[in-house]
């Protein structure tokens, strides 16, 4: 087992960067990984493997595709990757990822940096002890989303929405197309990735937002989507994703002067939530 640095960055990689061997896909001359497959014992099991590595003179923790492995509930993967976060000091965590669409105004290969999510998932519950009242407005970080838009725009000539709602659902499959429709008018995006990680972000005290790029109509909207788009998205794009992500980090500094770290406070209800 390896023993925990400490680094104030971390992402969270989706499937926009699984195909680019992240960090290294974008080919800076300034990022170097430091280390490799980090597994660490965490209270809720063996954590996934992170990549340390650093761009300029920033260091940042790195896993694949959220954590989740075939062997371990989504929720643990997600307690195991914030223990670790929380341990290591992470004060700023970005996300990416493919989502579908809800809003018949989006196509594949549309940028959106969500500013509000709507959870539809089963893992509402997901904690770490659970020491602390959670305020849930602003989830997304205003200052890094703002960071985000500047380097999609700039590393990127399509459709960059600016805000929208990330409505998240369990999984492991897509929504049916009676799902889609109840979710039209209530959010614009959806996929599977955006909680519990805001309320483990926010837990720890840290800072969270999220990059994410549409990859298929939801089902029952504008047309049947291919795989092989699908597919063709996650390859073609990874490298820009990837770029965008270190600009963002380089852009950034390790504490906000967002309101993040204000949104928990000491809970009322001590002793029922000690799991
Ligand atoms: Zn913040």
């Amino acid at each position: 087992m390896s023993s925990i640095p400490t680094v104030e960055f971390a992402v969270i990689g989706g499937s926009g960067t699984l195909s680019s061997n992240f960090p290294l896909g974008a080919g800076d001359e300034d990022v170097e990984v430091l280390e490799d497959n980090l597994i660490f014992e965490t209270p809720y099991g063996t954590s996934p493997a992170f990549r340390l590595f650093r761009v300029g003179d920033k260091k940042v923790l790195n896993c694949k595709m959220h954590g989740w492995r075939a062997e371990v509930s989504r929720a643990d993967a997600s307690r195991q990757v914030f223990w670790v976060f929380r341990e290591a000091g992470v004060k700023r965590i970005i996300s990416e990822g493919g989502v579908g669409s809800i809003n018949p105004l989006l196509d594949p290969r549309d940028f959106v940096i969500p500013d509000d999510y709507l959870d539809m998932s089963e893992r509402k519950g997901v904690g770490l002890e659970g020491k602390y009242l959670l305020i849930m407005r602003d989830a997304l970080c205003h200052e890094m989303r703002k960071k985000l838009i500047e380097k999609t725009k700039e590393h990127f000539d399509g459709r960059v929405f600016t805000r929208g709602i990330y409505a998240v659902t369990e999984g492991r499959h897509f929504e049916s197309p009676a799902e889609i429709a109840m979710l039209k008018g209530h959010a614009d995006i959806v996929g599977q990735s955006i909680c519990p990680e805001v309320y483990l972000a926010r837990e720890i005290g840290a800072c969270y937002a999220g990059l994410y790029f549409i990859v298929n109509y939801g089902e029952g909207l504008v047309k049947s989507w291919s795989h092989q788009e699908l597919q063709d998205i996650f390859y073609d794009d990874a490298p820009m994703i990837s770029r965008i992500i270190l600009d963002t980090i380089r852009s950034l500094e390790p504490m906000g002067t967002c309101e993040c770290k204000d949104l928990r406070k000491e809970t009322l209800l001590k002793g029922i939530y000690n799991k």
